[in-house]
């Protein structure tokens, strides 16, 4: 798609005050995808105040006539698939089938649940004497990430605009292009002008100013620990809601008596998707000692099936990571673990040959990975894997809610219930259980330094009401 050189505030493209651009590359060649406005402060003022403007006739619009707008909005993204699909790949460089499959069809589907949910929710309920009005919080200032950046926006705006919230969306610096196809949706499916507001920016500048903005009564951020905690207590400091998904190091715990080779490479393959960056992703496989040898053996053979590639071509398994700077964390992570006695069986720190000066990363797996080291501690948001031993079920525990986060997780038994008994025991907002299906309708959300709150289904909407009752 072609780049919007303005900022889309109450219902229009207009140019930014502030004269900064962002320049928009493609991770895999270098090139450049387009160029965007870099809103500044009085930008941001401007679209809160479009989105403050909006709220009164929004949020008094029928639920249902919310819920067709919500339903134009998914038929709209999802005849846009295949330009959704191609912009994610030239701006976050995941591979042309994966972007298919998930960037672009996650929204679709998240959207059509919220299409249902908002026609469904009860927004009036009677609690013995009292009737109690779940109403829309108010303004809401997103900011999201790059990793999944279509369903991150998703995520935060169909849930609002069924509440009968209004927005202003700050999205990533590397993902702008789909963020402009998400407002175009938004005007194409008619939604009221200022219901919607996007202004494209850098984090400390336009996120900062969105977060701190008087007029935004909700902030709902997606990104790392690091800004998430700023956000968080800058919400507090001016009583805002605060909403924060933040990263994760998830345990993939397969117990003796699953089937091994199924739960390891579907392992393997869960890591290594979109480059490891996925903040659910389980980048922590623990097995028990007598298996160990087996699932590492079995885990550096399937990681050979992910050759690096043009991201353009359908069939690619592994695209470069997203920029510059995170190839360079990466890789610093993976020459960390070798410094700390991990040892490699798949991949390393050094390029993949022919891709040498790219943003490409071999995909890593490490054997001999302990507890207390950095590649089992620290979220390195690419493709690398770390296998690490247990001896018993407690020690398989305490070893897997050994972490400052816990957003996700897995586990893997042959009985069902045996499964279900031990994620009980992890401390994390979500867990698959024998490889598990993605339920557009589930909470999403972590425990610990994972955030505050949760995504989609009704928790997710619930997020954007608060609650008014009335005495009788
Ligand atoms: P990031 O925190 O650097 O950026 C996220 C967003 O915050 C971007 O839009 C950025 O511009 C903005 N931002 C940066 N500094 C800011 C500031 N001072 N004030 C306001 N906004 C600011 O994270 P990232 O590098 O874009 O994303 C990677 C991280 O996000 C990983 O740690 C990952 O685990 C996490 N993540 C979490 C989830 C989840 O659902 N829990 C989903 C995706 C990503």
């Amino acid at each position: 798609m072609q780049a919007h050189d303005g900022l889309y505030i109450d219902g229009a493209w207009r140019p930014a005050k502030a004269a900064e651009k962002i320049e928009d590359i493609d991770p895999a060649t270098g090139d450049l995808v387009g160029t965007v406005p870099a809103g500044g402060e009085e930008d941001v003022s401007a679209a809160v105040g479009a989105a403050r403007a909006a709220l009164p006739s929004w949020a008094a619009t029928p639920p249902a006539e919310r819920a067709a707008l919500l339903g134009r909005l998914h038929d709209v993204l999802k005849d846009r698939h295949q330009e959704i699909a191609e912009t994610v790949t030239a701006e976050l460089g995941s591979p042309l089938g994966f972007s298919k499959m998930v960037h672009a069809s996650v929204p679709v589907a998240v959207c059509g649940s919220y299409a249902k949910l908002a026609a469904e929710y009860p927004f009036e309920e009677q609690i013995g004497n009292s009737r109690v009005f779940h109403e829309p919080v108010g303004v809401v200032g997103a900011i999201t990430p790059w990793n999944y950046p279509l369903h991150q926006i998703v995520a935060k705006g169909a849930p609002a605009f069924a509440a009968g919230c209004t927005m202003v969306l700050k999205p990533a610096e590397d993902t702008p292009l789909v963020a402009q196809l998400f407002a175009e949706a938004v005007h194409e499916a008619g939604f009221p002008a200022g219901v919607f507001n996007l202004v494209t920016g850098l984090g400390p500048v336009a996120g900062q100013a969105l977060a701190a903005h008087e007029g935004v009564d909700l902030v709902s951020f997606t990104g790392s620990t690091a800004v998430g905690r700023s956000i968080g207590a800058a919400a507090g400091g001016s009583v805002k809601r605060v909403a924060l998904e933040l990263g994760g190091k998830s345990a993939n715990v397969i117990l003796p008596g699953a089937d091994l080779t199924q739960a390891v490479k579907k392992g393997v393959a869960n890591v290594m998707a979109n480059s490891g960056q996925t903040c659910s992703a389980w980048t922590r496989m623990l097995v028990h000692s007598g298996e160990y040898d087996e699932a590492v053996r079995i885990a550096a053979e399937a990681v050979g099936k992910y050759l690096p590639g043009d991201p353009k071509e359908e069939s690619t398994r592994l695209g470069p990571v997203v920029n510059a700077k995170q190839h360079s964390r990466v890789t610093g992570f993976i020459a960390k673990g070798v410094e700390e006695g991990a040892e490699v069986v798949a991949g390393g720190p050094e390029a993949p040959e022919g891709y040498e000066g790219g943003c490409y990363v071999r995909p890593t797996v490490f054997r001999d990975v302990t507890p207390e080291m950095t590649i089992a501690q620290e979220e390195i948001f690419g493709p690398v894997l770390s296998i690490l031993k247990y001896e018993d079920v407690d020690d398989a525990v305490r070893i897997a809610n050994d972490s400052v986060y816990g957003l996700a997780g897995a586990v893997w038994a042959k009985d069902e219930e045996e499964a279900v008994a031990f994620a009980r025991r992890l401390e994390t907002g979500q867990v698959d259980i024998n490889g598990g299906r993605f339920n557009p309708l589930a909470p999403f959300g972590g425990y610990k330094q994972s955030g505050v709150g949760r995504e989609l289904g009704p928790h997710g909407l619930g997020e954007y009401l608060q609650t008014k009752s009335l005495q009788f």
